[in-house]
């Protein structure tokens, strides 16, 4: 809630100016809440010249203090027995920012069967894995998984969380912030410290991709972010390296649940894996018809790629939206990105922009995509995808 010390108060009505909900009413030269309409955005805080205002929390447990919380935390993820490439990218920021703290990096690494990965988190930069393994944990289930590292952050008090935002981080990783009481953000894009406080600076595309904010959560612990896969670069594995695996058997009140899993069935995509290909050429609405998208996948299949599309083209029903990719679709880093018909508008953008090398084919020399890439082609996509698949195959003979 927010608090008013009265003492410090000097009746200035800064705050009550700054209030957007008109919350906050300066009454016989004192700041006066009303509890019921604040929704405890902090604009007041800031604008108090006197430090009187604060916001606290009830609740409390991890604002108790915050000097009890230590160490940074990297949630691995298993799929089957094998370990999410998105760890690795994790391990690899979280190396940094856990040497600029000064202070531990351990990987929380659950599953059936999976603690042969575990040497693989520490080559990575973990300094040390806890491995929570239990057949109940061989299929995913997030009640059982959230419970399971809630209750290790209890215990253990990490300072910092990082977590995948994958269909998995996200399911789960929400539950595991609601349980500890403290904030969460999704899909941020870059982490950093900053050292006076300890705080985890966490940046994400905000209002529809405009503009990227960073968000911090000074006055609770943990420190929680999810990144998505292949925003962050994966470092080179030390293998070498040395580090502790503690082995942990939950406890099985923490393994009780209301789902049962009946089966799981691998989905079968088209081609090659858009989030793991190397080449992918997209879609975009410049292709005017549906029919002219037999070009582009000609075109990606010349070149061993997959098929991405922007939004457009999802929602013209082209294509399915597992080939979406952007704000609200999937992050790519290929080594090779040709857009065909693609505007480039920032929602687009932030999801290809660690594209090695980006090629646009757009017909209007101003769209914003030739603003990123780096060969631009300007013309008629339907006129120039003929020809490059023509040029390609005669090339190969
Ligand atoms: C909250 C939010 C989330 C979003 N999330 C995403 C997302 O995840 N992914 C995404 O892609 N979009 C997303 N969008 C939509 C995004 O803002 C754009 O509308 C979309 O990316 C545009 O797709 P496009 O480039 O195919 O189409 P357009 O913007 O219409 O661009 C078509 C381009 O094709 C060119 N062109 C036309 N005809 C030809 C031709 N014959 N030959 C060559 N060039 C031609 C035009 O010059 C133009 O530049 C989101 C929007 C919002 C508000």
């Amino acid at each position: 809630m927010l608090r008013v010390d009265r003492k410090k108060c000097v009746g200035c009505g800064e705050c009550e100016e700054a209030c957007a909900f008109e919350a906050i009413c300066v009454k016989d030269n004192v700041a006066v809440v009303d509890p019921n309409v604040c929704t405890l955005c902090g604009a007041c805080v800031d604008t108090c010249p006197e430090g009187a205002l604060e916001i606290s929390s009830n609740s409390g447990e991890a604002d108790a203090d915050l000097d009890l919380w230590r160490g940074v935390w990297v949630v691995a993820e298993c799929r089957g027995r094998a370990l999410a490439p998105v760890s690795l990218e994790l391990l690899t920021q979280a190396r940094g920012l856990a040497d600029r703290l000064d202070t531990a990096l351990t990987a929380v690494l659950m599953g059936y069967e999976v603690g042969s990965e575990s040497q693989r988190l520490i080559s990575y930069g973990a300094d040390r894995v806890l491995l929570v393994e239990h057949p109940e944990l061989a299929a995913f289930i997030e009640e059982v998984y959230g419970n399971i590292l809630a209750d290790l952050v209890r215990k253990e008090r990490p300072e910092i969380i990082l977590a995948g935002a994958t269909a998995m981080g996200r399911s789960y990783i929400p539950r595991v912030a609601t349980l500890l009481e403290t904030g969460l953000t999704a899909d941020c894009t870059g982490l950093d410290i900053r050292e006076e406080d300890r705080a985890l600076l966490q940046t994400r595309p905000a209002f529809g991709g405009n503009l990227l904010a960073t968000i911090v959560c000074p006055r609770h612990r943990p420190q929680m972010a999810t990144v998505r896969p292949h925003v962050m670069k994966v470092g080179v594995p030390d293998l070498g390296r040395k580090g502790e695996v503690i082995s942990i058997s939950p406890k099985e009140e923490l393994l009780k649940h209301r789902s049962r899993v009946l089966e799981s069935v691998k989905e079968q995509a088209e081609g090659p894996n858009l989030t793991e290909a190397k080449v992918i050429v997209t879609a975009g609405r410049g292709l005017e018809a549906k029919e002219n998208l037999a070009l582009v996948r000609e075109l990606a299949d010349l070149l061993g790629g997959a098929l991405g599309a922007t939004r457009a083209v999802v929602d013209a029903g082209w294509v399915s939206d597992r080939s979406q990719i952007g704000q609200t679709g999937v992050t790519v880093s290929p080594k090779l990105y040709i857009g065909c018909g693609v505007s480039g508008a920032i929602q687009h953008i932030v999801g290809m922009q660690g594209a090695e090398i980006i090629v646009a084919i757009n017909r209007d020399a101003e769209a914003p995509i030739f603003n990123i890439a780096h060969y631009g082609v300007l013309g008629d996509v339907k006129e120039i995808l003929p020809l490059l698949i023509q040029r390609i195959k005669k090339e190969r003979g």
